[in-house]
């Protein structure tokens, strides 16, 4: 074989190898995508699960049902500081900032009577 088939075949193989290479790391790329993607599914699944059985089960004394109840009312109370800094109140349907005093909620409408009376 002389030195210029040596040298094209040479060439040929090198492009081979990096063509290769690209397609394995390409492969690479896609399954630590798709891992990622399957993770972040199987966390929803879960979360979707547990928020079921908390809903189904959230009158029983387990330590993790407490636990979540506990998450839930200590959320509600800073979720009413924060509308109280802002100088309101959530409303009672969608949750957004009611001011002191308003007739209804500018969000979604909902008539306010009594969130504002204690
Ligand atoms: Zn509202």
């Amino acid at each position: 074989m002389g030195f210029l088939d040596e040298l094209s075949e040479g060439i040929a193989n090198t492009t081979r190898d990096i063509g290769k290479m690209a397609q394995n790391a390409g492969d690479m790329t896609k399954l630590q995508y798709d891992k990622k993607v399957k993770e972040s599914e199987l966390l929803k699944l879960y979360e979707k699960l547990g928020r079921k059985y908390y809903e189904e089960h959230k009158d029983e004394e387990s330590e993790e049902i407490k636990e979540i109840t506990a998450v839930h009312l200590r959320l509600k109370e800073i979720s009413d500081e924060i509308m109280s800094l802002k100088g309101g109140k959530a409303c009672p349907k969608c949750g957004a900032l009611v001011k002191s005093g308003s007739k209804f909620c500018s969000a979604c409408g909902e008539k306010i009577d009594d969130i504002f009376e204690e």
